[in-house]
């Protein structure tokens, strides 16, 4: 039986990979997390799972475990840009640098290993496209993004220094948009955004022309990888993109939510904020070669599955 830590546990891609942690394997969870963005509702039928524990705590702060950890998933921070930036920025910063740290040292003293929730904005405004890992990024240093995208690429700094100096055994993982059950329906974010206001008959809010892209990953998917890249050899360190590489435009999406949802809704444009980069998908050789994975889930199939989901989560039924 190994004993898992995840932080972010109760977040979006957290709480989807308690559930498969504990569903696949004789594992142990012990789920942290201070419940700024999550929600103990995600993870609400595994509370009285005697195999998972709940600590609420910031990861900002030392955590110091009582019992031996086996495996770190260190997926705490705010991913949403409504809520990592503007009053949350410096915390954000914090979140990803402190928690960083404060995670490795706990991998450390556990000889455990761990896996750091890395991001494409780490590439920022891409100059190449798709976006491979090689890739060094073009991150603006100082604008409204870059709590979130320096704070990731510092981590990332830590990771590998920490596997340098002291030999913890790091995985890093640079997730793309992702999206799924158990996303907030007041997140912020693009998929989120359309189908709760597609479900409300509210006009969908494109910001922007709505030409840029993103390339849209379903949570079972990612779920996979993560696991697969917690499960490599140990000398697979990554950096490995992890994302689906279909790539739409933020109008394709609106257009096939309202499609799917009701055909007479409106779409209305505002203001593209700062920094919101213009193209992005991952180019997943690299999971493909290293650990065997692609997305299964197309994206119209997965919108289905999250429409339902948030049906469901809107109208009180879950
Ligand atoms: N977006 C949009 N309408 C919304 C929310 C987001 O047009 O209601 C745009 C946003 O400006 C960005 C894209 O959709 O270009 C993806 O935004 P999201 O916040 O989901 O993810 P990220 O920008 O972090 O990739």
């Amino acid at each position: 039986m190994k004993t898992i830590l995840v932080t972010g546990g109760t977040g979006f891609i957290g709480s989807n990979l308690c559930k498969r942690l504990i569903k696949d394997e004789n594992n142990r969870i012990i789920c942290v997390d201070n419940n700024y963005t999550g929600s103990l509702f995600n993870v609400k039928e595994l509370l009285n799972d005697s195999r998972f524990k709940f600590i609420e705590h910031d990861i900002i702060e030392p955590l110091d475990i009582d019992e031996k950890i086996d495996e770190i998933y260190n997926l705490a921070c705010p991913a949403s840009p409504p809520a990592y930036q503007g009053e949350k920025a410096i915390f954000t910063t914090k979140t990803c640098v402190l928690g960083a740290l404060n995670m490795l040292e706990l991998a450390k003293k556990n000889n455990a290993k761990i896996l750091q929730s890395s991001t494409s904005e780490v590439y920022g405004e891409p100059l190449i496209h798709p976006q491979v890992e090689t890739y060094r990024g073009n991150v603006n240093p100082i604008g409204i993004r870059s709590c979130y995208d320096e704070g990731k690429r510092c981590a990332e700094s830590l990771f590998f220094d920490y596997h340098r100096l002291y030999g913890v055994k790091i995985k890093v993982i640079r997730i793309f948009n992702t999206y799924g059950p158990m996303m907030d329906p007041n997140d912020g974010r693009v998929v989120s955004n359309f189908i709760c206001q597609a479900l409300r008959g509210e006009d969908l809010t494109i910001y922007g022309d709505g030409s840029q892209t993103r390339s849209f990953c379903y949570v079972d998917d990612l779920v996979d990888v993560i696991v697969k890249m917690m499960a490599s050899e140990d000398d697979f360190t990554g950096p490995v993109n992890t994302g689906n590489s279909g790539e739409f435009t933020i109008k394709e999406l609106a257009e096939l939510i309202r499609e799917k949802v009701n055909k007479d809704l409106r779409i209305v444009y505002f203001p593209l904020p700062s920094d919101d980069p213009t193209q992005r998908r991952p180019d997943i050789s690299l999971a493909k070669a290293k650990l065997n994975w692609e997305p299964k889930i197309k994206l119209s199939e997965g919108l289905d599955k999250t429409i339902e989901y948030f049906d469901k989560k809107l109208k009180g039924e879950i």
